[in-house]
């Protein structure tokens, strides 16, 4: 499809939210502009596993995971910073799929099905008379019926957007790397070290992702990353097991700052925000690409429906939206913040996880509470 000025849908960001937001509503043949500013194949900083109630959705945007070389996962471990380490079966399960192959598997499906799909940063939206006009850094300029923000954590649009929780202090960072070595490709493992928690799990080509969180305060005061893990990630004797027994896949880990979990509004000047952009779940409930593939599919429907003149005004589609995402998230980004606070207070984590390891029982309802169901298809 060629490059022309006037689309349905305009979708901002080309990760799991934009990308599956594309493929669903190609599927009615709207025709639908991506504006990504990286390319693709690319490693993102992300635990990389994913809650299996995305599989039927998945199935739907004719992407098999398992085909890909997905690990299936039903087992759960967590370790406190005393390194006790309490084990769980998962209620549902997930799977680990790396970032390069599963948003690359769905850009790819979104090309083959006639998205139009351009590599630019896009810069400005504006919504004049009922109608969005967007620009880019390299001088694009498209205009739409709809725009879907699926841009992300944050980004250069919402400073622009002048969006409340950009002007907060986010002080949290991430680091990921793939490593090569021994760990069962069925486990999940949450490993706690003072100030912050590091997920494990397998992905597709056997390497085995290593990602953690922690805040900027207990970061700053090592020298780099090399120091900042043998001082404190060590501690944990499973993090320093599998840190000294793996090899390094990348040259470097990967690193990202400014991560906020602040509320954010999942309908923004009139666009409809997906994914990380409408609000972030702490990653250590393991949910967020889960969220991002649920809210896509969620907009796309009322979306189709409102193109299709089902749904009669705006107003009823922006409030149809705000709701939806408000009855599928807002219980699951509650308990994951109380588990979060729980978890950044080494006391309080440290008590909560030797109550949990006298009642295992009550560890995968906690985790069902993170999750959703799997996603059903209209
Ligand atoms: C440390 C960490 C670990 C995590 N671990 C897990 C996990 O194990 N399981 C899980 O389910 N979730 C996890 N998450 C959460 C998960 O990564 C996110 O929820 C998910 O990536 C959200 O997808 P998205 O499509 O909203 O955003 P993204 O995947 O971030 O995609 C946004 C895209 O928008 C593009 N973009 C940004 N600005 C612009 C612009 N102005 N113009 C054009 N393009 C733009 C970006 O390049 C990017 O490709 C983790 C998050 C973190 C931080």
């Amino acid at each position: 499809m060629s490059l022309q000025s006037y689309y349905d849908v305009v979708i901002i960001g080309g990760g799991l939210a934009g990308l599956s937001a594309a493929i669903h509503l190609r599927k009615y043949d709207f025709n639908i502009l991506l504006i990504e500013k990286n390319d693709y194949p690319k490693h993102k900083v992300c635990g990389e596993y994913i809650s299996s109630e995305v599989l039927p959705y998945l199935n739907y945007l004719d992407i098999d995971v398992f085909a890909l070389g997905a690990k299936n996962i039903t087992k759960f471990e967590v370790s406190t910073i005393q390194n006790k380490l309490i084990s769980a079966d998962l209620p549902l399960g997930g799977f680990g799929i790396s970032r390069y192959a599963l948003d690359y598997a769905l850009y790819s499906k979104a090309k083959e099905n006639g998205v139009v799909i351009v590599q630019d940063t896009v810069g400005d939206v504006q919504f004049i008379q009922d109608e969005f006009k967007v620009s880019t850094k390299n001088n694009g300029q498209f205009c739409s019926k709809i725009v879907i923000g699926s841009y992300g954590k944050r980004t250069n649009l919402d400073v622009k957007l002048n969006r409340k929780f950009i002007k907060n202090k986010s002080p949290y960072l991430a680091v990921k790397t793939h490593v090569k070595g021994s760990f069962p490709e069925d486990l999940v493992a949450l490993h706690n070290f003072e100030g912050g928690y590091c997920g494990i799990s397998k992905v597709e080509d056997d390497s085995i992702n290593l990602c953690y969180i922690t805040n900027f305060e207990a970061f700053k005061k090592y020298k780099d990353i090399d120091e900042f893990q043998e001082k404190v990630l060590f501690k944990n004797v499973y993090l320093k097991s599998i840190f000294e027994n793996t090899t390094p896949v990348f040259e470097a880990p990967l690193t990202i700052s400014q991560i906020s979990f602040d509320r954010k509004s999942p309908v923004e000047q009139h666009m409809l925000m997906c994914g990380d952009s409408a609000g972030m779940i702490h990653p250590l409930c393991g949910n967020g690409m889960s969220m991002a593939l649920r809210s896509a599919q969620i907009a796309s429907e009322l979306i189709i429906d409102y193109l299709n003149k089902k749904i009669t005004s705006r107003d009823v589609l922006e409030a149809s939206y705000q709701k939806a995402w408000n009855n599928a998230f807002q219980n699951r980004l509650k308990v994951g913040h109380v588990v979060a606070n729980l978890f950044n207070n080494s006391t309080l984590s440290e008590i909560s996880l030797r109550m949990l390891k006298i009642m295992p029982f009550l560890v995968p309802l906690i985790i069902k509470q993170t999750h959703g169901k799997p996603m059903s298809i209209k």
